[in-house]
């Protein structure tokens, strides 16, 4: 069994797969992911049928990474031959006053040539006529928002990696990384490995693998939920119809059209409880849950229905809710990506820009304000800023 590669990329979920992907279109078989559960697991963060994409942000640096997300994910297509992402346009609304104001979208679109259409009440109705809104909401609308097909854009990952090439190993946790002689030394199981880079894509374990360089970050692991409903009257929530969307305030709430089930899902953002990833359980909040269909029962009553299920996945956070993607301190070639529980659109650029990290030691991608060294990872209670 081969254990000497040039590349590991530690831990498969939506990131880790995404730069397994791309470290093997340069690198073929001198790649190797490793893999604590099975691919395609449930205990981490990248599972279901669905995640929100969007160009929609609230900062310009976002908006810019958004673009790229699109790119990344258009080459995988093609590389595959199946569609991942599915445009449905994108809804944001909320109050005039919240506290995730939409001006700042709209700015951060502005600033980076992206069109949207700014919408009153009114005209959100007329257009998607299962919202019951009064005057004080409003809404942006943005026509490439859209699903990005998570169970499936990771088994494309996963697929087109391994046809580049790569090895993927499941049931190979890490317990050990050292550094030995300029390379490193990665333990899965009784496995030591070698190799000249490192991609650390861990989720809600990557302390784990972080405390081997000397690094712990103040990151909350939450358990959070979302709810297939499924309306007495479907047609309205067709993808062709209605749009994904997010409810801009605190509490915020999401959903999607049909997709998946037949079904409508809806879920609170950032709305579950701390949780230690190896010992959580599956079960739902029945409080958050009861929150998700007062909110429907208000603003969209239509899409309440059956609930065929509730499942549960995990977010990290760090305090900020902005992503890690850098370099480790002192160590050039080892790089790690934290999702802060809105990457999955990113899984792919993610994975693309980890590579040109780990290889080139520079990215065209501006990850400026996903520095590891920015003051609020260095403080020991930071306030957390999860509403963004
Ligand atoms: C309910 C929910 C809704 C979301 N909605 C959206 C959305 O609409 N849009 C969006 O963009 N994002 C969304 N997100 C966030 C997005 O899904 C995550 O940011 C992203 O999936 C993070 O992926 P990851 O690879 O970092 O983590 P994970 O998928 O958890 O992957 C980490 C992997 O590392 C493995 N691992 C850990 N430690 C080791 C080890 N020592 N050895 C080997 N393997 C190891 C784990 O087993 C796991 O498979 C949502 C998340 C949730 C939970």
């Amino acid at each position: 069994m081969r254990t000497d590669f040039e590349h590991i990329v530690l831990g498969l979920g939506g990131l880790g797969s995404g730069a397994a992907y791309w470290l093997s279109r340069r690198a073929g078989a001198a790649v190797l992911g490793l893999e604590q559960f099975e691919l395609g697991h449930v205990r981490g963060e990248s599972q279901d049928h669905s995640r929100i994409i969007r160009l929609s942000y609230h900062r310009p640096d976002y908006v810019a990474l958004a673009k790229r997300a699109y790119d990344a994910w258009a080459t995988l297509e093609d590389d595959a031959g199946e569609q991942l992402v599915l445009r449905t346009g994108g809804l944001d609304l909320g109050p005039r006053k919240s506290a995730i104001p939409l001006e700042t979208y709209m700015d951060s679109m502005t600033a980076c040539g992206v069109p949207f259409e700014h919408l009153d009440a009114a005209q959100i109705m007329r257009r998607w006529p299962p919202f019951r809104l009064d005057d004080s909401i409003h809404g942006v609308y943005q026509e490439q928002g859209g699903i990005a097909m998570a169970a499936r854009a990771n088994a494309a990952h996963q697929r087109m990696a391994r046809e580049h090439g790569a090895t993927l190993r499941e049931r190979a946790g890490v317990s050990l990384v050292r550094e030995v002689g300029g390379e490193f030394e990665v333990l899965a199981g009784e496995t030591p490995y070698r190799c000249r880079t490192l991609v650390i894509t861990a989720g809600p374990w990557s302390n784990e693998p972080l405390s081997h360089f000397g690094l712990r970050l103040p990151l909350e692991v939450t358990k959070e939920q979302v709810t297939y409903f499924a309306p007495s009257d479907l047609a309205p929530f067709e993808p062709s119809r209605f749009p994904v969307w997010i409810w801009m305030d605190d509490p915020s709430f999401y959903g999607f059209p049909v997709f998946g089930e037949t079904a409508v899902k809806v879920a609170q953002d950032a709305g579950g409880k701390a949780v230690d990833p190896d010992t959580r359980g599956f079960e739902p909040d029945l409080e958050n849950l009861g929150r998700v269909c007062s909110f429907l029962e208000r603003y969209l009553p239509g899409a309440l229905g059956p609930q065929l299920y509730t499942k549960t996945c995990l977010y990290t956070l760090p305090p900020d809710r902005d992503f890690i993607l850098d370099t480790l301190p002192g160590h050039s070639r080892a790089a790690v990506a934290i999702g802060a529980g809105h990457a999955f659109k990113f899984a792919s650029v993610i994975g693309k820009t980890l590579t040109e990290l780990v290889m080139d030691g520079r990215t065209d991608a501006d990850i400026s304000g996903f520095r590891l060294n920015r003051p609020i990872l260095a403080q020991a209670d930071p306030p957390k800023t999860y509403m963004v």
